[in-house]
């Protein structure tokens, strides 16, 4: 590794939004931890970016298995003194009514989509700190919330709450790690056409879905990389604590009929 090189962690970089992340952040120059459960995919991503000569690791790990990630964060604590920037990325989504809710259907969506979050910021608060170097230095967190996190619709209530805590996480974070110079954002995509958009939604929806956005499509991973890109960057050095939508105009509609 150079000695001048740059390093992000990215949580679900193995597919969507998080590889697309993961491969921007690379050609930016950043090295990449590429963190998520399937070591097949991780690997592909790992030589896709390899292959433009960029670097990454694989670190597989389940971000709900408490045992897990916490075993993930002291590796990434110990080997990488100095990371300048975390993307918490990953997260999944349970689909129904509250009265066939199950308990797992809330545990899991707020370990991964929260907690998650958080026990990463912890474990890498120090080296995030000596990236940044003081007030004026350079490392940030980007958490990916949701658009679900500042409107709401039904059947997906424990998302609703998740995305609604890490967009707070956020504010909070970012007041926790200001005077170190380490800044903390989230970016709310409206719907992305990824596995978790084909797998939530029949193909007639998917359209319906589409044309909600003022720009009447969804969006693509890459549309929310380059956000993610400029929050990581220099020019965002006066950006924190803030939620950007990366919507498409999603929720500028408010839910009556049009005139
Ligand atoms: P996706 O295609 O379903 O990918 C989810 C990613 O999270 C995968 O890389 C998956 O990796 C990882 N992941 C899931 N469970 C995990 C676990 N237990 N441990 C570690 N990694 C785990 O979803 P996506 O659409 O790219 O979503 C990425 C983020 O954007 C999520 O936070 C989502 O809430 C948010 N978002 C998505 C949309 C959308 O319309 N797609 C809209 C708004 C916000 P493995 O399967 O390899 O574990």
């Amino acid at each position: 590794m150079r000695s001048d090189q740059r390093w992000a962690v990215v949580t679900g970089a193995s597919r969507g939004i998080g590889a697309a992340i993961a491969r921007r952040l690379a050609a930016d120059g950043f090295g990449v931890s590429l963190v998520a459960t399937r070591g097949d995919l991780l690997a592909g991503v790992c030589e896709g970016i390899r292959a433009e000569s960029g670097e990454a690791e694989v670190v597989v790990c389940d971000l709900a298995d408490r045992e897990q990630l916490a075993a993930v964060c002291e590796q990434l604590a110990s080997g990488h003194p100095a990371i300048h920037a975390l993307v918490n990325n990953a997260g999944i989504v349970r689909v129904g009514d509250i009265a066939g809710f199950e308990g797992a259907d809330w545990d899991d969506v707020m370990e991964i989509n929260v907690r998650a979050a958080f026990e990463l910021v912890r474990a890498l608060e120090p080296a995030l700190r000596t990236a940044a170097g003081g007030t004026g230095g350079d490392a940030s967190v980007v958490n990916v919330s949701s658009v679900m996190g500042l409107v709401a619709c039904k059947t997906i209530i424990s998302y609703l709450a998740a995305k609604g805590a890490l967009n707070h996480l956020t504010r909070g974070l970012a007041l926790e790690l200001g005077a170190a110079g380490v800044r903390v954002n989230a970016v709310a995509p409206g719907y992305i056409r990824t596995d978790m958009f084909e797998t939530s939604h029949p193909p007639e929806r998917q359209v319906l879905l589409g044309r909600s956005h003022a720009l009447e499509r969804v969006g693509t991973p890459e549309e929310v990389a380059g956000v993610v890109s400029f929050l990581c960057s220099r020019d965002a050095a006066f950006v924190s604590g803030t939620v950007i939508s990366v919507d498409g105009g999603l929720h500028a509609r408010a839910a009556i009929p049009d005139y």
